[in-house]
């Protein structure tokens, strides 16, 4: 079944003490659709400048996204430059550039606006926002943000969330929105703003999924290179939405579904972090997806005594 994504659509410029990449493709939506085209259709909204490449067009038209609702506007695309040290789990922001997002009100194509999984990849909450009011009756609704956002515009996010069902975000995210450190405490105060689940992202160390009052603990896999962690959390969130809208044959979505869209989710992070920029996910094939998740069988599994 379909799944929509707005989120954005970038030239990162991003330094790692494995190597540099200037105005490389990346964006939220990008790596998050990009991801999800291994399982699932994906629709894109979005915006462009007049200096996005049509290679960049033809990549993501090549992985079968359906680009009716990436639009392109005068001006420049958005540009993000980050910095990681060797603590990889969380980028350092020198620069934000927002320009065509800044006057971007998305409008959906009337193909679009039934679609059954939305996903709110990082964007400004207001554009969130008003995808959401355009979507008719979709039945599941996950949602990510940054520190840019929950500081920036605080009040549209807590407006975003009364209508999200999942949030996924990461460590820090999660201590500056609910303003607690206990990891346990702040999901309690996160999961009383309309999440029924939140998703937790710890970099290496995997995630956390607080589903009602159940909580699933997903490593991260343990790779021997890891040269960009930019696109990880989206990733993520492409392979577990992209999981889930494959699955979903059933009414409700049910905790075992859940578990393992989680360890899909790490699959696809633990391919974006091998290369700079989306250019592990250009050779990426099924065969080499369905080879790392059962790995993580073996990670994972163990025999229980009493
Ligand atoms: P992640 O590493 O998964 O958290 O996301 C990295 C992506 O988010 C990069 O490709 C950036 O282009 C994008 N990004 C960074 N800051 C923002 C922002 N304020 N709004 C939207 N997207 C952003």
């Amino acid at each position: 079944m379909s799944l929509l994504v707005v989120g954005s659509v970038a030239f990162d410029t991003v330094k790692t003490p494995f190597g540099e990449i200037k105005e490389g493709l990346g964006g939220s939506a990008t790596y998050f659709a990009t991801a999800a085209s291994f399982f699932t259709d994906v629709q894109l909204v979005a915006v462009v400048g007049e200096d996005f490449p049509e290679e960049h067009i033809n990549f993501l038209k090549k992985r079968g996204i359906d680009l009716a609702g990436l639009e392109r506007s005068m001006g420049q695309t958005f540009r993000w430059k980050g910095e990681y040290g060797y603590q990889l789990n969380e980028a350092k922001t020198l620069k934000t550039d927002l320009n065509v997002f800044e006057s971007f009100r998305p409008k959906l194509p009337p193909s679009y606006t039934k679609v059954p999984y939305l996903f709110l990849a990082n964007i400004d909450p207001l554009l969130q926002f008003d995808v959401m009011k355009q979507v008719v009756g979709p039945r599941l609704t996950a949602c990510d943000t940054m520190n840019f956002w929950i500081e920036g515009n605080r009040d549209g996010l807590i407006k975003t969330l009364t209508g999200v069902d999942i949030l996924m975000i990461n460590e820090g995210e999660v201590r500056a929105l609910s303003g607690e450190f206990n990891l346990v405490k702040a999901a309690k105060t996160i999961l009383s703003l309309g999440p029924k689940t939140l998703i937790v992202k710890r970099g290496e160390y995997g995630a956390l999924m607080f589903n009602g009052n159940k909580i699933f603990a997903v490593p991260a896999y343990p790779l021997e290179s890891v040269f960009d962690p930019t696109g990880a959390g989206d990733s993520f969130a492409g392979g577990f939405m992209g999981v889930i809208a494959q699955n979903a044959d059933h009414e409700s979505i049910s905790d075992k579904t859940l578990r393992q869209a989680a360890i899909y989710g790490s699959v696809m992070a633990s391919f974006c972090v091998e290369a700079f920029s989306l250019d592990r996910m250009r050779s990426l094939t099924q065969d080499d997806i369905r080879q790392r998740y059962i790995e993580f069988k073996d990670l994972t599994g163990y025999e229980y005594f009493v």
